[in-house]
């Protein structure tokens, strides 16, 4: 076992971008914003703490580092982000559509609604100021039957409620805008979805994360997890094959794929959780495809696992289409495969009948709470599990993680401090 004390010094043997700054708080020279924590904690711990960190967030997805981000910069005490791989970002957050969302589709009152629509506005207002590339696209939601068309109603109607701008469009009027999209009943609007260079908000928010004090510590996989009786948690790491042992007063659990796992760790085995895995194939056009230039979803069918097979496009313009829905047994099942092909080109030629020949592309996973046929539209589980104060788990971060990031990080410091 390896102390955090030799920890540091093992640090410069490790290449860089393995290991950076990882540095202890040093318990003989108190820092004064370090007790202001104590003493907001006082809840969490009856005795001063001698915890080797303040808070330590288990992933460097796109939710752990805008949570990391968030406590760095609005919290006193030390922060570290704990992530098994050698760079941030390299699970789902950056095998996703890219697109910022507007929030109408998710069930009234859940938490996905709520964080989707104000994580928007703190995403545009952040890649303004920090200069992250982002365009709003616009998108359409289209419908081809009456019946779709009821549906569309259905996400007008609580988008509207909820404030978010949407607009309908007749059928002449997109033709005219969109010549090469078939739309057929109608379709809804909504000006305000964009998509954004996911890989550079995530530098962005690393770089802000440790511009504020924050450390991180990257190829360092949590294994196992022990409450302390005086407070906090002792997290068993290995990093390079060495074991470790880091103490926090708090613990965020933003392990993604790997946050059920890891959650589980701090239950009893009768309330231990299962994953389930819905993966999403994304095809590109072998030739030049049509001409579009705004995003393009099919009317939405309740309980299909995702938002249909859409199509997006990436800030040079370049057309994609997916992802589509296939459930399976591993979070490793990443090969991009035709299996599928056939049945998601008969899905984007119900939108885009000039179409051509596809290829496979990439997969994202979809951790799903529930399995296939479970109830629709599960919402975020974003708790303290009972008789665990000091520890948020962050469970099914699927869409709209990416746009809901920065709320969700709001709303983890809320559940701790507020
Ligand atoms: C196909 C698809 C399309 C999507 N499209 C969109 C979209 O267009 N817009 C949108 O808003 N959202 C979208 N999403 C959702 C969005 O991508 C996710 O919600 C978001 O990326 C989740 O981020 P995360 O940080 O929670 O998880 P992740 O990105 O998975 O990060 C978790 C990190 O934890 C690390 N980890 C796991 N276990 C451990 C451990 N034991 N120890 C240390 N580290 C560990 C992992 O290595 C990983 O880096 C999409 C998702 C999918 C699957």
């Amino acid at each position: 076992m390896v102390s955090l004390a030799s920890l540091t010094l093992r640090a410069s043997l490790l290449p860089r971008a393995a290991f950076a700054s990882l540095k202890p708080r040093n318990p003989t020279q108190p820092n004064p914003s370090l007790r202001l924590v104590r003493r907001t904690l006082a809840s969490l711990s009856s005795s001063a703490s001698s915890n080797d960190f303040t808070h330590v967030i288990i992933g460097g997805g796109v939710v752990g580092l805008a949570v990391s981000r968030h406590l760095a910069k609005h919290r006193a005490g030390s922060t570290l982000l704990l992530e098994r791989h050698n760079a941030v970002g390299t699970e789902t957050s950056s095998r996703n559509s890219e697109v910022i969302h507007n929030g109408a589709y998710y069930p009234p009152g859940s938490l996905k609604t709520r964080l989707c629509i104000k994580g928007r506005r703190l995403l545009y207002e952040y890649c303004e100021k920090h200069r992250v590339e982002f365009r709003k696209t616009g998108k359409w939601i289209v419908a081809q039957t009456p019946a779709q068309f009821s549906a569309l109603e259905g996400v007008y109607n609580h988008g509207t409620s909820h404030g978010i701008p949407l607009r309908w469009l007749s059928v002449s009027e997109t033709s005219t805008r969109e010549p090469a999209i078939r739309c057929e009943a109608g379709a809804l609007e909504s000006p305000e979805t964009g998509i954004i260079d996911s890989h550079s908000y995530m530098q962005s928010l690393l770089g802000s994360f440790t511009e504020a004090g924050g450390d991180i510590a990257l190829g360092c996989n949590v294994t196992g997890v022990e409450k302390l009786s005086g407070g906090g948690y002792k997290l068993r790491t290995t990093t390079g094959g060495e074991e470790m042992e880091i103490t926090a007063d708090v613990v965020i659990n933003a392990a993604g794929l790997g946050a059920v796992k890891v959650g589980n760790m701090i239950l009893p085995k009768e309330q231990h959780r299962k994953l389930y895995y819905a993966k999403g194939t994304y095809y590109v056009p072998l030739n030049k495809p049509p001409k579009v230039s705004t995003l393009i979803y099919p009317a939405p069918v309740p309980g299909a696992g995702g938002l249909g097979t859409h199509l997006t496009m990436d800030l040079g313009g370049n057309l994609r289409f997916g992802p589509d829905v296939e459930w399976v047994d591993r979070e490793d099942d990443l090969i991009a495969t035709e299996k599928n092909m056939v049945a998601a080109k008969e899905a984007i030629r119900s939108y885009l009948p000039g179409i051509g020949d596809l290829r496979p592309d990439y997969c994202g996973m979809r951790p799903k709470l529930q399995p296939r046929g479970g109830v629709a539209g599960v919402d975020f589980w974003i708790k303290k599990e009972e008789g665990q104060e000091a520890w948020v788990n962050l469970l099914g971060i699927e869409s709209p993680g990416l746009t809901s990031s920065l709320a969700i990080a709001e709303y983890v410091d809320e559940l701790l401090y507020k």
